[in-house]
């Protein structure tokens, strides 16, 4: 076991960070306020070679593993969360592709993307619904080698700039996840539309839009996933992605973090820093625990998909923690900082704006608690005995405390289910 980043990794970081020091944090408060899509930054980014991290190199993209996708994201977005969302959104848009597409799509669309500078969005929530995926109502009729989409797509990222979305339809809904398949929908295409940004609470420097589809003809080429595999298509996709999900609130709780040390370092009250109290101590020590914990899981579950291992279970784990930890120390920074805390004049009161989606998209915290619970009640292997199988040995004490063991064995059950 090794703990450490390879140079490669370490150079990698090195990298991320500085573009996201120089190229997003000075802007990062603008973008926020003006609530617009930064355009100019991805493209930076997208010249930095710091975009489409997960699309392979023979299609132009970054070729990288979860791992070192993990590790630069959580560069941007300790500078800007919801630059990083615009950013990554890509990684997120083409994973059915990568992962499901044919060889001929992925030239066709990867490499457009990649060498032409475009965005591509996923696809798979509505108006009526998001965690229930398989409850989807968007409908693909199939018409000889086409399909034909008819439906309303809801919150989707970067809909209003993405020049490709890959969508998810039913061929019929009461068959539930059986009816889901796959698409690539260009957004040029006739009958495809996007609605008026729709306004946030945080993360507003990335862009969220309904897509209406209206009798959109999909040829042959353009499809991705049959009826059935394509709600397996949309789980894998996540599967790969929510390690980086993770890895944004982690970005986003750090600079939470080294903010709460400048300021509790600075400020005083009672004629000393605030940083001499154990209970702002306390505070900044939980942020780290917090922290290094969720970064742990976050490269368990980038390494397990990395090795080909099913990362369902740690991607879900990773997700949940380190969103859950970025919302309760973006809260604890606001504490820290007081007044200040509340008001626009420092960072943390958007980052605590911004930490609050990491619980939402891509699966809620509770649907994450489903796939984590799910799994212990069904898969979990057990190191000790059943409970209802435990024996209990009495015991005689000879010659000061040695304990000799005698005979009886019982089972709970025999000891009138006292133990
Ligand atoms: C800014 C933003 C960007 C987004 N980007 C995209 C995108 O690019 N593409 C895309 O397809 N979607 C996107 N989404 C949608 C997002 O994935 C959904 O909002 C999310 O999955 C939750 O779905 P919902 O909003 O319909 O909530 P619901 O599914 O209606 O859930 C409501 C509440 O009930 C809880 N809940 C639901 N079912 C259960 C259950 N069985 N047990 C316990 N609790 C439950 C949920 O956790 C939640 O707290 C985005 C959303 C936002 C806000």
């Amino acid at each position: 076991m090794d703990f450490n980043l390879t140079e490669d990794q370490k150079a990698l970081q090195k990298r991320a960070r500085e573009f996201a020091i120089k190229e997003i944090l000075p802007v990062a408060a603008s973008y926020d306020e003006a609530e617009v899509m930064p355009m100019k930054v991805i493209k930076k980014a997208w010249e930095a070679g710091l975009t489409n991290l997960s699309i392979p190199k023979e299609y132009g993209g970054q070729g990288y593993g979860i791992m070192e996708s993990v590790i630069v994201v959580e560069e941007i977005a300790a500078a800007c969360p919801g630059i990083a969302t615009s950013i990554f959104d890509n990684d997120l848009g083409s994973g059915p592709i990568i992962l499901g597409g044919n060889d001929e799509q992925k030239q066709r669309v990867l490499t457009d993307i990649t060498k032409n500078f475009k965005l591509i969005a996923f696809a798979t929530s509505e108006p009526g619904m998001g965690s229930d995926v398989a409850g989807m109502q968007c409908r693909a009729e199939k018409d000889g080698d086409e399909y034909i989409l008819n439906g309303t797509k809801y919150w989707i990222t970067n809909a209003g700039y993405a020049d490709y979305i890959s969508v998810f339809a039913t061929t019929d809904p009461t068959k539930k996840h059986r009816g889901i398949a796959g698409f690539i929908v260009p957004r040029n295409l006739e009958g495809v539309s996007t609605g008026k940004h729709i306004p946030k609470l945080g993360q507003r420097a990335s862009n969220t839009c309904s897509i209406v589809l209206k009798d959109v003809h999909i040829p042959k080429e353009n499809v991705l996933a049959r009826p059935g595999r394509g709600f397996i298509l949309a789980m894998q996709t996540f599967q790969n992605t929510r390690p980086a999900v993770a890895a944004f609130a982690i970005g986003c709780a750090r600079s939470a973090m080294e903010y709460s040390i400048d300021y509790a370092l600075k400020r005083e009250t009672f004629g000393r820093p605030i940083a001499k109290y154990q209970a702002i101590q306390f505070k900044i020590a939980n942020m780290y625990k917090d922290i290094e914990a969720a970064r742990l899981l976050t490269y368990k579950a980038a390494w397990e998909g990395d090795q080909g291992l099913d990362n369902n279970l740690t991607s879900s784990i990773a997700k949940a923690f380190a969103s859950d930890a970025a919302m309760e120390i973006t809260t604890e920074a606001i504490q820290l900082f007081g007044g200040y805390g509340y008001v626009r004049t420092y960072p943390v009161e958007k980052l605590f704006r911004d930490a609050k989606l990491y619980q939402i998209y891509e699966g809620t915290s509770e649907i994450q608690r489903i796939v984590i619970s799910r799994f212990i009640l069904r898969q979990y292997q057990h190191a000790m005995p059943n409970l209802f199988e435990l024996t209990r040995t009495d015991i005689d004490i000879e010659d000061g405390n040695v304990p000799i063991p005698k005979k009886i064995n019982k089972t709970s059950e025999e000891l009138g289910g006292k133990w």
